[in-house]
C-alpha cells in the first residue's frame, strides 16, 4: 500500500519509523540481510522499509531483487529509491514497471550523483549513452514530473530534503538550505506526497528547518509528512566520515563525548543510542506535526536502531491478530 494511506490510517498521535537498507553485493550476504530483516520486521514493526539505489543505476537488479523480498516475501510495505542521472529513460522505464509487478506503490525520487561533465565523460547523460534516445533529467523534479506523467496517481512518491543544505547547493563551502528551497518547492508542486530528509545530528537546526517549511509562503508544506531522517552511530571514525559526505554538523557537545569513547567501539554506539534518542525525544516534545515518524538509515545493522526505537517507545503494538498468534501457540503446543 501507499505510504500516505498507512500514515493516514494511524491513530491520533502514534509514532511511526521506517527502516532503510541497501542491497547486498552476494548471496550469501542477500540471505543474512533476509534472515535480519525478518527478525527486525517482527520485533520492530516499521511502518515501511525503503531499499536504496546505486546512483546512475549500478544496483539496479540487486536493489529490485531486495525491494521484492521485503514487498513480497516479507510483507513489508516498501519504498524503493530511483535516481534520475545518468540514467536511461529506458532503464527507468523498466525499473518502474518491475516495481508495479512485484507490488510496490511507493518511489523516493532522487537525483543521485550529479551528471558527469564533460570533462570526464564523452557520453551524453540523457539515455543517449545506450544507444537509445531519451528524456533528460538533471534535477530529482524532473523524476518526479516523468513519474506523474506517465503513472498518474499509481506510485506515492518522496522527495529529499537537506535540514542543513546540500552539500553542492550554493558552493561548497556554504550549504544553505535557503539556496534549495524554491527547487524544494518545485519537487513538491510537481507532486511528492512526503519529504524525507537527510541526516543530521543537530536537533536545533532541524527545528528550525522544519519550522522554516511550514511557515513558508508557498503553503505547500503545511499539511505535508516531513519524515526526518536519523543515522545511528556505530564508531567514531564512520561518524567522522558520514558527517563530512553528508555535511551534516556534529555539535560540539555531542562530538566530546563521543571522542572520550572513541577508541571503544561499543562505548561510542552506546553514546551513540543516547544522542540519537535524545534528538528524538526533542522532535517528538516540539511536537512540530501532529503526526510524527522517524526515518533510519540502518546501514543493514540490526542493534542500535532496536535500542534506540525500544528507548523512545516507537516500537508500535503488534497487531491484534499477532497477539493471537502469540497466545494460541503455547497453548495449542500443550494440549
Ligand atoms: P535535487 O532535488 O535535484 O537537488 C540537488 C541539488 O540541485 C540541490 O542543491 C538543489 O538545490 C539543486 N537544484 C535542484 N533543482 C535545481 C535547478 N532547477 N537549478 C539549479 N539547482 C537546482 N543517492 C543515491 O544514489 N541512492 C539512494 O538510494 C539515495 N537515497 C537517499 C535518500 C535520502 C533520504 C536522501 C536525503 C538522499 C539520498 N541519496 C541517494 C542522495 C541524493 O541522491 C543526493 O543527495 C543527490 O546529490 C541529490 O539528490 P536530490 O534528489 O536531493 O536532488
Amino acid at each position: 500500500s501507499k505510504i500516505t494511506d498507512k500514515i493516514a490510517a494511524l491513530r491520533p498521535g502514534e509514532p511511526f519509523h521506517s527502516l532503510e537498507f541497501f542491497p547486498p553485493k552476494t548471496s550469501m550476504g542477500f540471505d543474512n540481510l533476509e534472515a535480519r530483516l525478518r527478525r527486525m520486521a517482527r520485533a520492530l514493526r516499521p511502518l515501511f522499509v525503503n531499499v536504496t539505489w546505486g546512483a546512475g543505476g549500478s544496483t539496479a537488479t540487486k536493489s529490485l531483487q531486495l525491494a521484492e523480498i521485503c514487498q513480497r516475501q516479507l510483507d513489508l510495505t516498501t519504498c524503493l529509491h530511483l535516481t534520475c542521472t545518468n540514467m536511461s529513460q529506458a532503464v527507468i522505464d523498466e525499473t518502474l514497471e518491475a516495481a508495479k509487478e512485484i507490488g510496490i506503490r511507493n518511489i523516493l525520487a532522487l537525483r543521485g550523483d550529479p551528471p558527469r561533465n564533460e570533462e570526464y565523460s564523452n557520453t551524453p547523460c540523457d539515455g543517449t549513452a545506450n544507444g537509445t534516445s531519451g528524456r533528460e533529467f538533471e534535477f530529482a523534479v524532473d523524476l518526479v514530473k516523468y513519474i506523474r506523467e506517465k503513472h498518474g496517481d499509481y506510485f506515492c512518491i518522496g522527495v529529499a530534503a537537506y535540514p542543513e543544505g546540500h552539500v553542492e547547493g550554493a558552493c561548497p563551502e556554504r550549504q544553505d538550505s535557503e539556496f534549495d528551497l524554491p527547487f524544494l518547492i518545485e519537487k513538491v508542486k510537481a507532486g511528492a506526497d512526503f519529504i524525507m530528509t537527510q541526516l543530521f545530528y543537530d536537533v536545533e537546526k532541524y527545528l528550525l528547518f522544519e519550522k522554516r517549511l511550514r511557515e513558508d509562503a508557498s503553503g505547500v508544506f503545511k499539511d505535508l509528512t516531513i519524515i526526518p531522517g536519523l543515522m545511528p552511530i556505530q564508531s567514531f571514525q564512520m561518524l567522522k566520515r558520514i558527517s563530512k559526505l553528508s555535511g551534516a554538523s556534529v555539535p560540539l557537545d555531542l562530538f566530546k563525548k563521543l571522542e572520550d569513547v572513541k577508541g571503544d567501539d561499543e562505548n561510542v554506539k552506546r553514546v551513540g543510542v543516547d544522542i540519537v534518542s535524545e534528538i528524538i525525544e526533542k522532535i517528538k516534545s516540539a511536537q512540530t506535526q501532529s503526526l510524527i515518524g522517524f526515518h533510519f538509515y540502518t546501514l543493514n545493522l540490526e542493534k542500535a536502531v532496536s535500542f534506540i526505537l525500544e528507548r523512545c517507545n516507537l516500537i508500535p503494538l503488534p497487531e491484534d491478530e499477532d497477539v493471537f498468534e502469540e497466545i494460541d501457540g503455547p497453548i495449542v503446543n500443550g494440549m
